[in-house]
């Protein structure tokens, strides 16, 4: 029987593993920690009252996974909830933009710029499915594939910041636009840096933001309950330092990042490749913060109380600075920030009555501070109040990310910057799963194409380009 071990139970490792069980092939996962999910696991918190997501906590490239619906997570245990609205972002002066799950409403509320929104975003709303499959391809496609352009629109390819200038003439629309394109993590001004803001919109208007039932680790639950009723075994408390160290098999896929395969790999990998791992960049870092509050914040604009995401930062230019700052290594005052409210879409994360928050900070890669202070002053500014709710306070620095899950190297949360070549190479362009070195050995994590996010599409093409080599053909 073929043999294959996978490094890391992260959603990627995960969906490799279910893939790779599937199609016949015994599955051994190890992973260092005792429980599985990475970046996309849940803890009960604030005395076990509640459940937080340690890492991710919205999901529209998760409802959206091509991966996830062909697994059939929905049959073990995950479904996806929705608040009232995907998105909002508080403006100054107490009102909010607010992006509805129906694109003609959302342009209603934009007022002059009702018709702007809707045919920038028409591209995505009109092919939401082939929007997705694009985007969540076997190619880095954000932003730079032809066909993706042609899907989002040429003006994909603009940065943000010109594009909204030229198109929006309020600042509620270019607002609403700038916090999609933050997901980015690139300075706003930076070539094709509008496509992101189409896409996230877009899977907005269509699939929404949702969140996973119960928490994040149900989706990786459900990862895990798939590839185990295939036959795969799953050993946590298992940290590979060594790849000499793996027990033998025919395949080998990691769920790790570049630097961490050079250092796992150590002279086994040789020349461009090496270099290119050990040179990789990670880009800005998250500094995170989850609260226990005794009611909902007191956001200016009640509307805002009812949406699982939040954008904080105020308007584009105000943005735009924040992500050039930390770009460039410098921690702004007031630094862009996401918030989530699970609360608002599961209530049953919380006890009755108490809501829980999620906010990270965009702060400088490896930035040693808290941002903690940063982040309340950001949402007080827009809900004045909050911090009379807040019942409890978890924070977790860039330090403590890295710490916790190694894959997050200087609190950085996408597995390599989009910024230079990385956009288009991941780790390289041809054959960007394999690895050049003896045995056939693969790299299944955020780091390959499509890059970050829970959506298992990193895991499921490495896995489905291991199964190809070795002459097995699943669907
Ligand atoms: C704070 C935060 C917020 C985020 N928010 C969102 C969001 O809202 N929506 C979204 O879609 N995405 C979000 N992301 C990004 C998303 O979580 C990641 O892109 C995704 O989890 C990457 O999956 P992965 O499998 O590649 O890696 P990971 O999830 O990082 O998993 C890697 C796994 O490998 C294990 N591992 C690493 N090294 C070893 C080793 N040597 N031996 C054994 N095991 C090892 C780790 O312990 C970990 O379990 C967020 C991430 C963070 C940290």
């Amino acid at each position: 029987m073929t043999t294959a071990v996978i490094v890391g139970a992260g959603p990627n490792g995960l969906t490799a593993a279910a893939v790779l069980a599937r199609a016949g092939l015994d599955v051994t996962v190890l992973e260092r920690l005792d429980y599985v999910g990475g970046a996309s696991a849940s803890v009960p918190a604030f005395g076990d009252q509640a459940i937080i997501d340690l890492g991710a906590a919205g999901h529209p490239f998760g409802a959206t996974s091509p991966a996830f619906r062909a697994l059939g997570l929905e049959q073990h245990g995950l479904e996806w909830v929705h608040a009232d609205y995907p998105m909002a972002h508080p403006l100054p002066g107490g009102r909010a933009a607010v992006l509805h799950r129906d694109a003609e409403q959302t342009a209603r509320e934009l007022g002059v710029d009702a018709r702007a929104w809707l045919r920038l975003h028409k591209p995505a709303t009109d092919d939401p499915n082939g929007t997705a499959e694009s985007i969540l391809g076997p190619l880095v496609r954000i932003p730079s594939d032809p066909l993706l352009l042609a899907r989002i629109g040429v003006r994909g390819a603009w940065p943000a910041t010109m594009l909204a200038h030229t198109i929006f003439r309020s600042g509620a629309a270019q607002a609403l636009f700038a916090g999609s394109v933050t997901h980015a993590t690139l300075p706003l001004g930076y070539p094709l840096t509008s496509a992101f803001g189409v896409a996230f919109g877009g899977v907005g208007h269509t699939a929404g933001w949702p969140f996973a039932k119960g928490g994040s680790q149900s989706i990786v639950d459900a990862l895990a309950r798939v590839a185990e009723l295939a036959g795969a075994r799953i050993q946590t408390g298992v940290d590979v330092t060594d790849l000499r160290d793996l027990p033998d098999a025919d395949l080998i896929l990691l769920d790790v990042t570049p630097h961490q395969l050079a250092r796992m790999a150590g002279d086994r990998i040789e020349g461009p490749y090496a270099k290119r791992l050990r040179t990789w960049k990670y880009g800005p870092a998250v500094s995170k913060l989850d609260l226990l509050l005794d009611g909902p914040v007191p956001w200016e604009d009640e509307r805002v109380a009812r949406a699982g995401t939040v954008h904080l930062g105020g308007t584009m230019s105000e943005i735009a600075a924040a992500e050039h700052a930390v770009a460039v290594g410098r921690m702004p005052d007031e630094p862009f920030v996401l918030v989530t409210q699970p609360t608002a879409a599961d209530p049953d994360r919380a006890p009755a009555g108490r809501h829980i928050l999620w906010a990270y900070a965009h702060v400088p890669h490896a930035w040693p501070g808290d941002a903690s202070a940063a982040i309340e002053r950001q949402i007080e500014r827009f809900a004045p109040g909050f911090r009379d709710r807040i019942l409890e306070r978890r924070p977790m620095t860039p330090a403590a990310m890295e710490l916790w899950n190694p894959n997050l190297v200087g609190g950085s949360i996408g597995g390599g910057t989009l910024a230079g070549t990385q956009q288009l190479l991941r780790p390289v362009l041809a054959h960007p799963y394999r690895v050049p070195m003896p045995g056939r050995v693969f790299l299944c994590s955020s780091s390959t194409p499509p890059g970050g996010g829970v959506h298992g599409m990193s895991g499921w093409h490495a896995a489905h380009a291991a199964l190809r080599e070795i002459g097995v053909h699943e669907g």
